[in-house]
Formats: C-alpha cells, sequence, structure tokens
C-alpha cells in the first residue's frame, strides 16, 4: 500500500519512478561507478589525524592514506564518529529482523511490488526486488542478543508467523535458511554536529533510523548528492576566484543543507515504529484475561484512527518524504524519466480493493485440507465461464468442466458447483444436504445460500458438507508439482 501511494505521489510530481532495488545490486552499481580498483576493502579505519589543510586516515593494518578530507560513512558503529565525538550509546528499537530473499514470483507481481502486514508485536515486509526475487523483513518484539540453533531461523520464524496469510508463509517457506540474515535493530539520535574541520559525517554513520519507512539509506545517498553539490560549488568558486577550495565551508553548508530534513524523516520513522508496535486489530488483543473480547472481532480504537491517518495524512507526509522540495531539483524536467511508466489502473487498484483482486495474474487451485478430505492432490481452477466445475460424492450429468468427486457422507451426489466470471471464482450450492460453507483467513465462516452464486477469495477455506471436508483457496504464479488440471480428482 505504501509502496503505491508513492508511486502515485511520484508519478504526479512529475518525478521518477520509486523502484525498492536490493542492497547487493545497489553496492554494485556504486561500486562500478566509483571503479572498483579504488575501493580497499580488506582494512577497517581505525583512526585519524586532522592537520587543518589535510586529513590521515590510519588503517587497522598500519597503513594510512592522506587526503583533502574524510567522510565517516562507516555506518552505526562508526570509528570516525566515536573519534570524533566521544562514545555515544545507540538505541535498541526493542525489534529483532530476519531478513530473506528468495526465487519467489508473487501471483499480483504486475499489481503490488511492497507489502506490509502488521500484527501484535510482530511485523512483516516484503518486496520485489526484480528478476523474479522477492526480499522480505520479519519484525519480532524481543531482547535484543537472542541467537538462534543453527539452520533454525527459518523453522522459528514459521512458529512466530504461524497462521499467517500466504503471502507470508509461501515466502518464508521459499527461503533458503542460508539466504535468512538476523539483526537486532538500532538507532541514533540526531546529533546538531556532524563533523569538525576537514572531516564529516554520512549516512547511518551520524543518522541511523529504524527500516520501517525504508529511509536509511535513501538518506544516505541524499547526504551523498547534496555533499557533492556542495564541493562542486567551492572547486568553480575556487577555478573562478583563484583561491584554494574552502573544503571546511562546504562540509558545513552540506551538513546545515541536511540536518532539518533528515532529523524529521528520522522522527517519522521511530513514530512508525511505535504504531507498528502497538499495532492491535481487534479490541482485547494483548489484554490478557480481556483476552476474549477479540472472539467479538470489534475493531481496536487505534485501528480506526490508524485508518484516518492512512487515508489523509500518509499522501501528504509520502509526497514530501520521497520527491522532497522539488523546486530544489534544478534542471529535471518535470516528467516522470523512466519508460516504465506506472499502469493506467494505478489509481483504480490504489482505491479499490475489488479491482486489485481481479488483476491477480496466476491460477487458482483448491488444496484439499480438512481431516476426512483423503485427496492427495491440488486442483486448479478452470476460468472457462462456459465449464464450471461440480463437486459431489458423484458428479453426473451435463458436466462438461472439471468434476471432482468426494464420496463421503457428508457430500451430496451433486453437492456445489464453482463457477468464473470477470476474473472472480462464485461457489453455488446445488441444494445439497449437509451444505456448502466458505470461511475466510479470519476464521468467518458463513452457510452460501442453495443456488446462489458466492464469491469466494484467495486464502479462503471452502468446505463441503463439514469442515471436516474442506479446501483451502490459493493463487499462484507458478505451477507447483503435481497438479490436477483436467478430469475427475478421486478424493477417497
Ligand atoms: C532491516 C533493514 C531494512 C532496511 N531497509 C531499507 C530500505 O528499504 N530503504 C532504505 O533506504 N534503507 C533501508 N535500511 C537502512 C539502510 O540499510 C541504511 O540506512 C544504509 O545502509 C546506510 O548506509 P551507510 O552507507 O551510511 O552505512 P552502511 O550501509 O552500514 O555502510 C557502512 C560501511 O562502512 C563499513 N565500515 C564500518 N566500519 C568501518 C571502518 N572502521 N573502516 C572502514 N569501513 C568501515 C562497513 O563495513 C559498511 O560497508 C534498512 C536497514 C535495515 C537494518
Amino acid at each position: 500500500m505504501a509502496w503505491l501511494m508513492g508511486f502515485l505521489v511520484l508519478v504526479e510530481r512529475g518525478l521518477p519512478v520509486t523502484r525498492v532495488i536490493s542492497r547487493i545490486a545497489l553496492q554494485q552499481i556504486l561500486a562500478r561507478a566509483v571503479g572498483e580498483e579504488i575501493i580497499i576493502n580488506d582494512s577497517n579505519v581505525v583512526n585519524f589525524e586532522d592537520l587543518g589543510d589535510k586529513v590521515n586516515v590510519i588503517l587497522e593494518n598500519g597503513q594510512r592514506y592522506e587526503g583533502d578530507m574524510l567522510v565517516g560513512a562507516d555506518g552505526i558503529w562508526s570509528k570516525v564518529r566515536k573519534n570524533l565525538f566521544g562514545l555515544n550509546e545507540a538505541v535498541y528499537s526493542g525489534y529483532t529482523c530476519y531478513t530473506g530473499i528468495a526465487d519467489f514470483v508473487p501471483a499480483d507481481i504486475n499489481s503490488v511490488g511492497y507489502r506490509v502486514f502488521l500484527g501484535h508485536k510482530q511485523y512483516f515486509v516484503s518486496s520485489d526486488v526484480g528478476r523474479g526475487k522477492m526480499q522480505w523483513y520479519a519484525f519480532h518484539k524481543e531482547s535484543p542478543g537472542g541467537v538462534d540453533s543453527p539452520d533454525g531461523k527459518k523453522e522459528r520464524l514459521l512458529k512466530i508467523f504461524e497462521g499467517w496469510c500466504d503471502n507470508v508463509i509461501d515466502l518464508l517457506l521459499a527461503t533458503e535458511e542460508d539466504a535468512i540474515l538476523r539483526r537486532d535493530i538500532y538507532d541514533r539520535t540526531p546529533i546538531l554536529t556532524w563533523g569538525k574541520g576537514h572531516v564529516t559525517l554520512l549516512g547511518d554513520s551520524v543518522h541511523a533510523m529504524q527500516p520501517n519507512m525504508g529511509q536509511g539509506g535513501c538518506m544516505a545517498i541524499e547526504d551523498g548528492y547534496q555533499l557533492a553539490l556542495e564541493l562542486d560549488k567551492a572547486w568553480k568558486k575556487s577555478s573562478e576566484t583563484g583561491t584554494p577550495v574552502d573544503v571546511a565551508s562546504s562540509l558545513r553548508s552540506y551538513e546545515n543543507s541536511r540536518r532539518l530534513r533528515v532529523a524529521i524523516i528520522h522522527g517519522m520513522a521511530r513514530m512508525a515504529a511505535l504504531m507498528a508496535s502497538t499495532y492491535k486489530a481487534y479490541l482485547g488483543v494483548g489484554l490478557g484475561p480481556l483476552s476474549f473480547l477479540t472472539k467479538f472481532r470489534i475493531p481496536h480504537p487505534g485501528r480506526v484512527g490508524g485508518r484516518v491517518f492512512i487515508d489523509k495524512a500518509m499522501p501528504l507526509m509520502l509526497s514530501w518524504v520521497l520527491g522532497g522540495n522539488s523546486s530544489k531539483l534544478e534542471g529535471r524536467s518535470p516528467s516522470c524519466r523512466l519508460s516504465d511508466k506506472a499502469s493506467d489502473q494505478l489509481r483504480t487498484w490504489f482505491e479499490d480493493d475489488d479491482a486489485l483482486e481481479r488483476a491477480i495474474d496466476g491460477e487458482w487451485y483448491l488444496i484439499p485440507c480438512g481431516q476426512d478430505n483423503d485427496a492427495s492432490q491440488l486442483i486448479c481452477l478452470n476460468r472457462d465461464e462456459k465449464n464450471p466445475c461440480v463437486i459431489g460424492s458423484a458428479p453426473h450429468g451435463d458436466v462438461s468442466g472439471i468434476s471432482i468427486a468426494i464420496p463421503k457422507p457428508q457430500v451430496s451426489e451433486m453437492h456445489a458447483r464453482i463457477s468464473y466470471k470477470d476474473g472472480a471464482f462464485y461457489l453455488t450450492d446445488l441444494r445439497s444436504e449437509h451444505g456448502t460453507w466458505i470461511a475466510d483467513i479470519e476464521g468467518k465462516r458463513y452457510r452460501v445460500p442453495p443456488n446462489f452464486p458466492a464469491r469466494f477469495r484467495p486464502s479462503d477455506a471452502i468446505e463441503i458438507g463439514s469442515q471436516k471436508v474442506a479446501f483451502r483457496v490459493k493463487v499462484m504464479k507458478s505451477s507447483p508439482g503435481s497438479v490436477e488440471k483436467e478430469g475427475i480428482l478421486q478424493a477417497a
């Protein structure tokens, strides 16, 4: 949702469209741009000396390098910052974060690129990073310093996120254990002074923020842009006047122009973390003895307030976060420059959940579940409007599409029909003796009226005669191994 908003904001403001890029891909692009031969990786900076017009840096291996300035872009545990301003503790966010990357293409890849799933004291973020890969972050509230058993990360995550929707579970299952990393999330309270003399700080070393707005790296890149701009100005001035480049003044100008924007976004990231950590879907969640209230599914008042905030304030806030002050973007043409323009449907998808669901480009499957459902194969649903699928203990008659035979006492001979129309699937009960039910992922269950098509959705469960003979609805982009596409599936 946030991604869609961001996308709209940028397109409306004539700015290039934002895409999520994997950190590794970005590092490779940057390394190629500066020239890989000038990057030295095998020894850390341990100290520096500001000599007034030059700075000497000292590496762990004893080597020394001299330069006109030192930019401490050495992350949250910055040595340069520590040597400039002394030790200052980082602040623990309350969350540990598992990160993973998987070869996985969700069925709605063409309409949704970024998703946030909120739960009580835990949340999950997934984003399309291109080339058939999805990156995800799983946040869990706990004390810092936790360690998993060897090869135990995936197992723990599946336990923590048990019962969450397919979008989360499928991604976890598709991720190799080796592709999962864990780290505790810290940030640093912004400081007013970013540098001294010919030394300055950039990125996380000076303003490490919580990842909830996806802005820490973006702010580091903006810092780099502003720093280059100030140094370029100083260089031009020096060429025109024949005086030496005023490095110290250009570093202070860079710091002054970044401080306020970065501090505001840092504050927003903390606020977003607070919202995520206090999220309660229903009244009663996390209230101990009152938790029986969750059964009534009364929306938590904070959730209602949160929705108003998301609808009204979020677009304005994102416009500023993502677009900044566009009058400052000198010389940039006021149109989106990327060839991958936003889809014409974007605004519709943004406002209409139903249109978003109909845009899913994947196959719909029924997965057998329920203790009396002995079927072992998935059933791929037919999108042919003229050939519905019939379910029964012995389906017969004019059945030209798929039929699903379930010879169980609670299933009538011709029990129910599944039909397709305009991107949606419907279930019709054929006056069965024991009834047909649809249950959604939140556990709401209702009986399908006879001879009246009822729509079902991804992740719903379809119950034939009783909960013991059921199917889960799942939409997938690529076909899994054993799928019965046509003909009769013998369930007993
Ligand atoms: C879970 C998570 C998700 C995130 N998601 C996003 C997102 O979606 N979008 C976004 O914009 N940001 C995101 N961020 C934030 C982003 O990762 C950081 O803000 C960004 O990496 C900061 O860049 P940096 O160059 O300042 O520091 P870093 O990326 O930390 O780089 C510092 C570099 O300095 C090196 N170094 C450290 N000490 C020394 C030394 N003494 N000598 C020499 N080198 C040293 C390190 O090895 C490292 O390579 C996320 C962060 C986390 C934790």
